[in-house]
């Protein structure tokens, strides 16, 4: 057991802060599927940290590349200055990317490429002289991280409410979720294709489309409690964009990586974005990185409006391209690819679903949502407490069966490193599902 470290000073994020710190959960190590708590108890990773593990705790490679790196140089910068492992990194995530997605702009985390593709999708516009494109759409419960374009075509209200108005010119669609049709589903929902129209007919009735610079959507909402895109919505979303040279972003954040077992949700859903936002899984969540890809036609845009000699995109953080991020990225795409781990998350699906899906008949639960190696089961509220079962079973989870669930509002959300085995998924919904039943 370690010494308890003093609670006091640390402000922690997407906390209940107060009731965290009467009972606090600390993680002390990791290695594969596991955590260790600090009262020395094996907590099975249901969730891969943060939807961002997706190779397993302290891949080997992973840490000899960070340490390789920190040793030989910790920091340089990628302001008119370059460093190898950068470009290096930029060319594999090229080559894993959707073809045509092939140029790269490093960033610090999800929250900033969700700004730097905003940026991009602005710039553009304006680059090709048709600056009047300034609208940003999202989507109802789209969560696009925590910076202030994020938040603006964000879809939670929870994480608006705090902060006033947000940016100007932002409209949102509904999301697709439609549990009185869709309930169940196995993978993507056959109902509700037609919520994409919704698009056209903003555009038509209340927004001129020639003032709309991007649409942005996660292609499985991810943090507003696994939200999958019926069939066909997303290929009509695409179409509609087409028709008005609007955009198309994909924040594939969580959907980046192997989540739905292929190396992006545009491989996996057929449809091709302008530009994927990714992180997380971008370095196995070992260092902080984000990165936009996007089309060469947008890169170049930027390049054909600026004087040779100038900058032409004034955007960039301190820490793109971070060697030691980069390192690890490198390190990353390369146990992706070469332990076939896309591939392992596409074979294993059907047994997760399986597993997934036998919850089914608890009391208390009001849908089953999965798609690869991701699900949300979401459970009826109790009177007056939204979110208080889901918190409930998350909590006794952690303590009584050693699991590491998400919980966000009635919905348990899982998405466990890509390497879990059978037995470990059996592990993890039999233990959801006793704690379901002993629910009220
Ligand atoms: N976009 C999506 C879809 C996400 O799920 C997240 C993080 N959960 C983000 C953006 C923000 O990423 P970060 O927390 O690294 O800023």
């Amino acid at each position: 057991m370690s010494q308890s470290p003093d609670t006091r000073h640390l402000w922690m994020p997407f906390t209940a802060n107060r009731q965290f710190k009467a009972a606090p959960r600390m993680l002390v190590s990791a290695a594969g599927m596991y955590y260790t708590s600090d009262d020395d108890r094996r907590i099975l990773d249901g969730t891969a940290g943060l939807w961002c593990v997706n190779a397993g705790h302290g891949h080997p490679r992973i840490v000899a590349a960070i340490q390789q790196q920190a040793a030989a140089m910790g920091y340089a910068p990628l302001f008119q200055m370059g460093h190898p492992v950068a470009f290096e990194a930029a060319t594999a995530l090229a080559d894993m990317a959707p073809a045509g997605l092939d140029r790269v702009f490093f960033c610090d985390d999800g929250s900033s490429a969700v700004d730097t593709a905003l940026k991009i999708a602005l710039g553009y516009h304006r680059a090709r002289g048709d600056a009047g494109r300034i609208r940003l759409i999202g989507r109802e419960r789209g969560y696009h991280g925590v910076g202030f374009g994020g938040i603006s075509v964000g879809g939670i209200a929870g994480n608006r409410r705090q902060f006033g108005t947000g940016l100007p010119a932002t409209d949102h669609l509904r999301h697709p979720l439609d549990i009185a049709r869709n309930a169940f589903s196995r993978g993507q929902p056959e109902h509700g294709a037609e919520l994409a129209d919704e698009l056209e007919q903003r555009l038509l009735a209340l927004h001129d489309p020639s003032t709309v610079a991007a649409v942005i959507v996660e292609p499985m909402q991810g943090s507003a409690g696994v939200i999958l895109p019926p069939r066909g919505y997303l290929e009509k979303l695409r179409a509609i964009c087409d028709r008005h040279g609007i955009l198309l972003i994909f924040d594939e954040v969580i959907t980046g990586f192997g989540r739905l077992g292929a190396a992006f949700g545009a491989d996996h859903f057929g449809v091709q974005p302008d530009m994927i936002v990714c992180a997380k899984g971008l370095t196995n969540g070992a260092v902080p990185m984000g990165a936009v890809l996007l089309r060469a036609g947008i890169h170049d845009a930027f390049m054909d409006a600026a004087p040779a000699d100038s900058i032409e995109f004034a955007h960039g953080y301190t820490y793109s391209g971070h060697p030691l991020a980069a390192a690890a990225a490198l390190a990353t795409l390369q146990v992706y690819r070469e332990e076939k781990l896309f591939e392992r998350a596409h074979d294993l699906a059907p047994y997760f679903e399986t597993a997934a899906h036998s919850l089914k008949d608890l009391p208390l639960v009001k849908d089953i949502r999965n798609l690869g190696l991701v699900c949300g089961i979401e459970l009826e509220s109790r009177p007056g407490k939204v979110g208080a079962r889901a918190y409930d079973v998350f909590q006794r989870a952690f303590h009584e069966k050693g699991l590491l669930l998400r919980v966000t509002g009635d919905i348990i959300a899982l998405s466990p490193p890509l390497v879990i085995e059978r037995a470990q998924i059996d592990e993890l919904f039999n233990g959801i599902s006793e704690l379901i039943k002993a629910l009220d």
